[in-house]
């Protein structure tokens, strides 16, 4: 058996993210929308292989929230909607995003992230010189007294403070000429021509819209929907009654959105057509912190169970806050290009109910019975791209390994739960009677999981492919297999490879895909 002595060491994490961007093409999990006719930006198809980890992906968020909760319900709501909808909810008004462009490059960016990501570089700074003390002092080194009493640090600190502070006064009172000021006073560069020459600031509404009707009636301006959380609210009565659910009760979906992205250059970070998962939870008014803090312990608990280490994960929470929201964190994940955010927390308040309510004239009221009285329930949102939760699975998962005998290996440590295929049936030969064998033994897995006949190639070579797709079993059956119903099992990560018999094979698997949340 081969072991794994050395690690690669990824070059730097551009790198590394073009190397996921090809392994995902290659390997037939992401591919760029119409490719054939080069393509349209910031769209992409999933593959066979890709399409496969997105159910699973979903299938667990699913089980976490309705499954497990006896109180969530789901719903899949139309995405199309009724245009009043996105005046209630002040997508209309204000789901904008800044935007400037530069002269020279003629590339456009978003304002609020040029400056996020100047004040990131800044904190990196900080994060270097503490890591540089922790290893000048080893194991005495104190780290909260360290960022509480070194200078430069300190410096650097309010630096990020003040920044913040008149950027997002600015963002909120709409004052575009400031913000644009401030990108020259901080000596903003584009990244493409290195240079400060700006235009001024605009805003830019993110909704795509398109017509409803046929062109002899009155044509109708309707939006595709940006978010899928709109179809929860307008359905809260509906579900609520049908249901005769009590608060507290969720109503979780997922759906596709679409926002017409004016950056989206980073693979499946940013798309204009992408999945979200959301679950609404109704409370009570007055107990939206605790339930904040539930949902923030659920949902990060939810992403470890993966295996995933802690340090990939942090929080982050919102110092400008949405319209619609008194309390707001992202979970922020650890990509390839930087902490980002994979999923938000927000409290909404009674925002959204209330505006519909206004705006359809529909009470949309809850009636307590134990305090016997009639309210607009808080909200409190989970929600997540699952084209993000992908991308973080995918590259965390993505590896380049060197074997002790010096061959290279390519494997995606994809959690089993999670990968696309969950065995392999590989017969040694393509003779004797051992492709007819592994048909059996396909036959007998097939219904519980997702497998994949294989007899081309050395069993070597297909034992590569398989680790390139995450797959974590490999099964080889062999002449002894025709003897006794013994078959190979080899394990994904360790490549250890056991003698077992074929009886035994389903409970293995279904052991390896046991999560707990
Ligand atoms: P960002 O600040 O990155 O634009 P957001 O704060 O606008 O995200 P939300 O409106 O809170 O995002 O949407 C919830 C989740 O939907 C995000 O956490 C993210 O995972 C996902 N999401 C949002 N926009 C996109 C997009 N354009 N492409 C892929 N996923 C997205």
């Amino acid at each position: 058996m081969l072991r794994i002595f050395y690690f690669c060491a990824m070059a730097n994490n551009e790198e590394l993210f073009k190397k996921i961007i090809a392994h995902s093409k290659e390997y037939g999990f992401i591919f760029q929308s119409s490719e054939i006719y080069d393509g349209l930006s910031a769209v992409y198809d999933y593959g066979q292989n890709g399409s496969e980890l997105k159910n699973n992906i979903k299938a667990y968020w699913w089980k976490s929230m309705v499954q497990m909760h006896e109180n969530i319900v789901g719903i899949d709501s139309a995405i199309f909607m009724h245009p009043t909808v996105w005046k209630a909810s002040g997508h209309i008004g204000a789901f904008n995003d800044p935007l400037i462009d530069n002269k020279d490059s003629k590339k456009r960016y978003r304002a609020d992230v040029l400056v996020e990501d100047f004040m990131a570089k800044i904190e990196a700074k900080n994060a270097a010189d503490i890591e540089k003390a922790r290893k000048r002092f080893g194991d005495t080194f104190d780290e909260q007294q360290f960022v509480e009493t070194n200078a430069r640090v300190l410096e650097r600190k309010n630096q990020i403070a003040e920044i913040s502070k008149r950027f997002y006064k600015s963002l909120g009172e709409n004052d575009l000429a400031d913000i644009k000021l401030q990108i020259e006073e901080l000596g903003i560069v584009c990244p493409v021509s290195g240079s400060k020459n700006w235009t001024e600031v605009r805003q830019f509404n993110l909704m795509f819209s398109t017509q409803i009707g046929s062109v002899s009636e009155e044509a109708n301006e309707i939006y595709l929907r940006p978010e899928t959380a709109q179809g929860i609210f307008v359905n809260y009565l509906n579900v609520q009654k049908t249901g005769r659910m009590k608060i507290p009760f969720g109503i979780a979906q997922i759906g596709k959105a679409f926002r017409n992205e004016i950056v989206a250059r980073q693979f499946i970070f940013r798309m204009r057509e992408f999945e979200q998962m959301e679950m609404q939870y109704f409370i009570k008014p007055g107990t939206e912190m605790e339930w904040f803090e539930y949902w923030k312990s659920a949902r990060i608990k939810w992403h470890k169970a993966l295996g995933i280490p802690a340090t990939k994960y942090r929080f982050h929470d919102h110092e400008k806050l949405a319209h619609y929201a008194n309390a707001a964190t992202d979970i922020e994940f650890d990509f390839p290009i930087g902490f980002k955010e994979l999923e938000g927390i927000h409290s909404r308040t009674d925002f959204d109910l209330s505006a519909h309510q206004e705006y359809s004239g529909k009470k949309l009221q809850y009636f307590d019975p134990e305090l016997n009285t009639s309210y607009v329930p808080y909200v409190i949102e989970t929600s997540i791209g699952l084209d993000r939760m992908f991308l973080a699975i995918i590259s965390h998962a993505f590896d380049e390994e060197t074997l002790e005998d010096g061959s290279q290996r390519v494997v995606l440590h994809l959690p089993a739960i999670l990968a696309p295929v969950k065995a392999a049936i590989l017969p040694l030969m393509k003779k004797d009677g051992l492709p007819e064998k592994a048909q059996e033994v396909m036959d007998i897995l097939k219904y519980d999981f997702n497998c994949q006949y294989e007899e081309k190639d050395a069993i070597g070579k297909r034992y590569r492919r398989q680790d390139a797709i995450g797959t974590p079993f490999c099964i080889t059956i062999d002449h002894q297999t025709l003897e006794d119903n013994t078959v190979t099992l080899r394990e994904r990560d360790s490549m250890a490879q056991v003698r077992i018999e074929i009886s035994k094979i389903n409970d293995i698997i279904k052991d390896k895909l046991k999560i707990e949340f």
